[in-house]
């Protein structure tokens, strides 16, 4: 993982996509203890958050399905799963998240949101309404604080100019998906203050009917 994170940021300009090695280990630490039969990625980028949800699920041999839509991001990813014999196990599905989430089937235990934020209402919606959170499973969304941007275009007074217009739009979306969560009577959320801003989602009765 430290190899593929190093290589990343060597190649890619906008390599701040990628989770950070503590967001590795933190990913590494749930998948064993949650054991997640099948894991869904949402936003693949260079393959980082995949090789950490398969380094943590060897003994269990969880199934790793992750969605990317952009061409020079499959290939790199492709690139890692081939380089580290990843393959085994994870499955890249090319193509915008939203066409792909409608095809999935059977339920996923852990769940991590993590693509274009203008797009998390519409995915955590699909996944809930299709059923495809399993009873126990767990929902993880990244990146809730979009830089401080969906508090208020006020809270990060360091954030470049370059992507101040980027994140503001984030924030907007995310405080919209923030109440979507807030108001679904389906689930319970927490929004943790770690990272970027995390937010937990899971069924509120335990999945009972799922
Ligand atoms: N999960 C990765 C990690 O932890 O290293 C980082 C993912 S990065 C934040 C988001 C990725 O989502 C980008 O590679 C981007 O191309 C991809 N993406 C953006 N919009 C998408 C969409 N509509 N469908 C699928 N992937 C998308």
């Amino acid at each position: 993982m430290n190899e593929l994170w190093d290589w990343t940021c060597s190649q890619f300009e906008d390599a701040d996509k990628m989770s950070s090695p503590l967001q590795g280990a933190t990913m590494k630490f749930l998948a064993s203890l949650l054991k997640p039969k099948r894991i869904l990625e949402i936003g693949c980028y260079t393959g980082y958050s995949a090789m950490a949800w398969h380094e943590a699920t060897g003994p269990l041999q969880t199934e790793i399905t992750t969605l990317e839509l952009d061409p020079k991001m499959i290939a790199a990813s492709r690139r890692t799963f081939d380089k580290y014999h990843l393959n085994d196990r994870v499955t890249l599905i090319e193509g915008p998240a939203g066409d792909s989430i409608p095809r999935l089937t059977g339920h996923f235990d852990l769940v991590f949101v993590d693509a274009n934020k203008d797009g998390y209402q519409d995915y955590v919606a699909k996944i809930l309404d299709r059923r495809l959170l399993s009873p126990g499973g767990l929902i993880l969304c990244d990146n809730i604080f979009a830089r401080g941007m969906t508090i208020s275009t006020d809270a990060n007074p360091q954030l470049p100019d370059k992507v101040r217009p980027y994140w503001t739009a984030n924030g907007k979306a995310l405080d919209r998906f923030n109440r979507f969560c807030k108001a679904d009577p389906r689930v319970d959320s927490v929004l943790l203050p770690v990272f970027d801003g995390l937010t937990l989602i899971k069924w509120k009765d335990g999945g009972a009917g799922v």
